[in-house]
């Protein structure tokens, strides 16, 4: 069996290694220079080929027991983390980020398919329902109905820049896709693909060590539109996750929604998170948050889809402590590597437009550094006028930028955020004395954002039951869902209700005796496993 720690740059199509003509190389973001191997593009034989297996896959992974599944993730996270330091040092060339960093997000894509395995086991995302027949119900008889979630079908993941883990080839929405029961197939972001390669073998691993069909999982590195467009075209994908720009996300939900049996497209593309600081709040530790602040900005070069990007101060007249205590923090900010020229490229270019615009002022920059694609934070202010009139002060700016918008007062600062797109999430900073204001501020922060948090930064995403990572578009391309947690299942599954079958030929979820144990809906009563 060939060494799963060494990368060749092959297609994995199924148990098929296939090794063709090179086309494209990963590159190193703090040197400029090529990394070896180079790798093979895959071809549209490949995504055939790849669907094709998907597809003879999908009934056998989706009809799995959910204990037997659930152990398919665990020996996932078991391959990951046998790549031992093989990964990270790879994941650290591709991606400029620190050791420890990677280290951590290695940690977390682990514990996603360790929590989602737990989820598949404890099984509430069958949502199993069952209302019993009521043969004497005048004046006609309820026939017996039964209700669970089934997996969808294959499902394509593209992972994005940014996290070559966690969000990437065995990250969250793989992660997802597995548990709810759909083969995966990866295009992997070339950004990365070496780091893609190595997590793609531990995944064929481990599809080997559970004896599951060979097209529970492929891979397809590619630096071209052309393979992703193909695959997301392909009828036997069902659902398409995926995590990056607006343009990507928008290029692929319009391929989806264009094919003869249109598809769901579940996208994560771009948020400038507002933070909403309160006048109280401001007051009693305006430079407290003004250097917190600065840290969630430019942890990770800025580089994070949950960014602080945007600071609305309700009332201005206390906001000098925060400005002041920001602007101090972030002059002392070291430049940082960014992921790639590409980001390092739209970052610059987007930071030169603020420092000309006329309605806007520069408060601070970082320091400057010698090296490749080094991100200069960048802190601005303007005043709510201003940035109702230029609409392009709201997109978003990828890396460690953000802008401070004074308002004159709640009023203005809610007429602010309704011109505001979706969001990821919204924070609100405020004191006791803010409390009546933040009341008001809520209701219509709900309509705009995913996640709404109190006093604390955005940077961070639990993985837990709770947690929604979505939002209105352009946050994501279908606020109902999340990308993060528990209920990220739900975008993989649909509801099948069975109406009087006898229980030998229902699904094992809905049989009378329950064999997965798991909570069921009976006849309107939430009822426990006991
Ligand atoms: P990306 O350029 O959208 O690429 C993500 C994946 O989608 C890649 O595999 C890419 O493959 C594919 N893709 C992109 N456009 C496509 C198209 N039109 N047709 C078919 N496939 C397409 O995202 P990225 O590389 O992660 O980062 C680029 C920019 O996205 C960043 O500068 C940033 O602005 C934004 N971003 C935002 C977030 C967020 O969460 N808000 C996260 C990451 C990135 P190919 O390139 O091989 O075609």
């Amino acid at each position: 069996m060939a060494d799963q720690t060494v990368i060749t740059g092959a297609v994995l199509v199924g148990r098929d290694e296939r090794l063709g003509r090179a086309t494209f190389v990963a590159y190193n973001p703090a040197t400029g220079k090529p990394l070896t191997p180079s790798f093979q593009e895959a071809e549209l034989r490949d995504v055939e080929d790849a669907c094709r297996l998907a597809a003879a896959a999908f009934a056998p992974f989706s009809e799995l027991a959910p204990a037997a599944r659930a152990t398919f993730l665990e020996s996932a996270a078991a391959e990951i983390a046998a790549l031992a330091d093989t990964l990270i040092e790879r994941a650290i060339a591709e991606s400029g980020l620190p050791r420890a960093r990677l280290e951590g997000e290695r940690g977390r894509t682990l514990a996603q398919l360790q929590f989602h395995a737990r989820c598949v086991r404890e099984g509430g995302w069958l949502d199993v329902t069952i209302d019993h027949a009521l043969p004497e119900r005048q004046p006609v008889p309820r026939p017996d109905l039964r209700r669970c979630n089934v997996a969808i079908g294959p499902v394509a993941v593209f992972g994005a820049a940014n996290f070559p883990l966690a969000f990437s080839v065995a990250g969250g929405d793989t992660s997802a896709a597995f548990a709810a029961g759909c083969p995966v197939v990866v295009k992997g972001h070339p950004a990365h693909a070496g780091t893609g390669e190595l997590v793609a073998r531990a995944l064929r691993s481990a599809v080997g060590k559970c004896g599951l069909p060979a097209g529970v999982f492929s891979y397809l590195p590619g630096a071209g539109h052309e393979l992703g467009r193909a695959l997301v075209a392909d009828p036997r994908i069902k659902a398409v996750g995926f995590t990056g720009s607006r343009a990507g996300g928008l290029a692929l939900a319009a391929i989806a929604a264009a094919r003869a049996e249109p598809i769901p497209v579940y996208a994560e593309m771009s948020s400038i998170n507002p933070v909403f600081l309160f006048p109280a709040a401001a007051r009693a530790r305006g430079a407290e948050l003004g250097r917190a602040y600065v840290a969630s900005l430019t942890q990770g070069a800025g580089q994070f889809c949950t960014n602080p990007g945007l600071v609305i101060a309700v009332g201005a007249g206390q906001i000098d402590a925060f400005v002041q205590a920001a602007a101090e923090a972030l002059a002392e900010s070291p430049a940082q590597q960014m992921l790639g020229a590409g980001i390092h490229g739209g970052f610059d270019r987007a930071v030169g437009s603020l420092l000309h615009h006329q309605a806007v002022q520069t408060v601070a920059r970082g320091r400057s550094g010698e090296g490749e694609n080094l991100a200069r934070a960048a802190l601005f202010v303007t005043d709510a006028a201003a940035f109702v009139a230029d609409r392009t002060l709201g997109n978003e700016v990828f890396g460690p930028s953000s802008l401070i918008v004074r308002t004159a007062g709640l009023d203005e600062a809610v007429r602010l955020l309704q011109g505001l797109e979706g969001q990821l999430t919204a924070t609100v900073l405020f004191d006791a004395a803010d409390e009546e204001s933040v009341a008001a501020l809520l209701p219509r922060l709900q309509q705009k954002v995913g996640r709404i948090l109190a006093n604390g930064w955005p940077t961070g995403v639990e993985v837990c039951h709770a947690m929604v990572h979505g939002g209105p578009f352009p946050a994501t391309s279908d606020g109902r869902s999340t990308s993060v947690g528990a209920l990220a299942l739900q975008r993989f599954l649909r509801p099948v209700c069975y109406q009087n079958l006898p229980d030998r030929l229902l699904p094992a979820a809905v049989r009378e005796l329950n064999p997965y144990a798991v909570p069921a809906r009976i006849d309107g009563v939430l009822t426990p496993v006991s």
